[in-house]
């Protein structure tokens, strides 16, 4: 079997028809070069949702992963293991916070988030029994488990999938005054990302995350940055609320804390909200094992050694810059942070993204309009110099 169509034909016959991948299959992958089981080679410029930021099977992290898994993988948590304490420790020396609590998924973090907060809300704020509200924007995107798609605003995500639970106000984006309105005697938390990527890479105003933030502070809401895509380097600091200088109550962590290589994903908070668990409140089988720990710690160490933060900064801005000079008119705007980039088109994207593969860059629509570009942090100048013709060919001539 050698050709792109005949895998596809095998996968579609035996898998789920719940997504609409390009039509390319996959076999090897390198920094931000990825090829094809017909030998064709890409950049990777959706680096798996921003999960890719140190790139493909970055020499430190397997190295990391294959000396873990050849001596221990599993525990469980109902024995301690000996990876955790260095692995907590790096993230919260990094992040600044007190404590951290490790999962798997992104959308396991994120309930985790809505568990803590809500008996933060119960045993702390003295929220009635049953009674917490967490407030959360309109075109978000926290993940695809029942409750958190209960408060999507996106139709096709809730479709079919009801009843869902309730606790949850939507209110617009980038509007303090929708949350300064929403808050009542029974709301635990606002829940926001910092930038909307998969709602097509919205960027609020500045100031937005600060009011927000002072909002809930005189309200006592708990602030819960979802930085699962945003977070790690990609939008140029550590943290894209960082630009605000807004330091969350609780962070959301995942995607690229798994250094694309074994999913791992945390929350962090201090002690006075995440000390209201006690033992059997929460778990996960493997959650935080050593393998995902081993890894993490190293996706951590790529992540500051080599500077991936200033690198998405620096690229970011000149690669913003150039895209813009592109004169196409079915571009509408150009926005972004880091290397966090959408392209708004005047018109649908996909066919777009198919022109762009056969040019050898890998980007995915999001939200119909919008080509999202972020490739791993890692990229070298000239690997966008690369791109950026071809990016600009098809822009033109589509
Ligand atoms: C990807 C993503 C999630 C969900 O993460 P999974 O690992 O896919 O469950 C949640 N929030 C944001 C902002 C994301 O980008």
């Amino acid at each position: 079997m050698k050709t792109n169509k005949a895998y596809i034909k095998l996968i579609e016959k035996y898998n789920a028809n719940n997504y609409l991948p390009l039509p390319v299959v996959l076999t090897r992958g390198k920094g931000v070069w990825v090829w094809d089981v017909e030998g064709k080679k890409y950049i990777d410029m959706l680096s798996s949702y921003s999960a890719l930021n140190q790139g493909h099977c970055h020499p430190k992290i397997i190295k990391a992963l294959k000396s873990q898994a050849s001596r221990l993988t599993l525990t469980s948590r109902a024995f301690h293991h000996d990876m955790l304490a260095h692995f907590t420790k790096k993230l919260c020396a990094l992040t600044g916070y007190e404590k951290a609590l490790p999962m798997n998924s992104g959308a396991e973090a994120v309930e985790t988030a809505i568990k803590v907060s809500r008996k933060w809300g119960y045993h702390k704020k003295g929220v009635k029994k049953d009674c917490a509200e967490i407030i959360v924007c309109e075109n978000n995107f926290h993940g695809r488990t029942t409750t958190i798609v209960g408060f999507s605003s996106e139709k096709q995500y809730r479709d079919g999938f009801g009843p869902f639970a309730p606790g949850f106000t939507i209110i617009p984006y980038n509007n303090p005054g929708a949350l300064q309105t929403a808050i009542n005697e029974n709301t635990i938390g606002f829940m926001v990302e910092p930038i909307q990527g998969e709602g097509g890479v919205i960027v609020p105003d500045k100031g937005y995350l600060k009011s927000c933030y002072d909002i809930c502070k005189k309200n006592n809401v708990l602030f819960i940055a979802d930085e699962i895509q945003t977070g790690l380097g990609r939008t140029g600091k550590l943290f894209a609320c960082d630009y605000e200088t807004v330091r969350p109550d609780i962070v959301i962590v995942g995607k690229a804390l798994s250094g694309g290589a074994y999913p791992v994903s945390a929350i962090l908070c201090d002690n006075p909200i995440i000390d209201v668990l006690h033992p059997g409140d929460h778990g996960s089988t493997f959650g935080a094992n050593p393998l995902a720990s081993a890894i993490a710690m190293a996706a951590l160490d790529v992540i500051v050694q080599e500077k991936l933060p200033q690198r998405a900064y620096t690229l970011g801005n000149w690669f913003r810059e150039r895209l813009r000079k592109i004169d196409s008119s079915a571009m509408k705007e150009v926005r972004g942070k880091g290397l966090l980039i959408g392209v708004e088109l005047t018109k649908e994207a996909r066919p777009y993204c198919e022109a762009l593969m056969k040019q050898g860059i890998l980007a995915k629509e999001t939200h119909k309009m919008v080509i999202r570009f972020a490739p791993p942090l890692i990229v070298k100048k000239q690997e966008l110099q690369w791109a950026l013709p071809r990016i600009e060919e098809v822009l033109k001539t589509h």
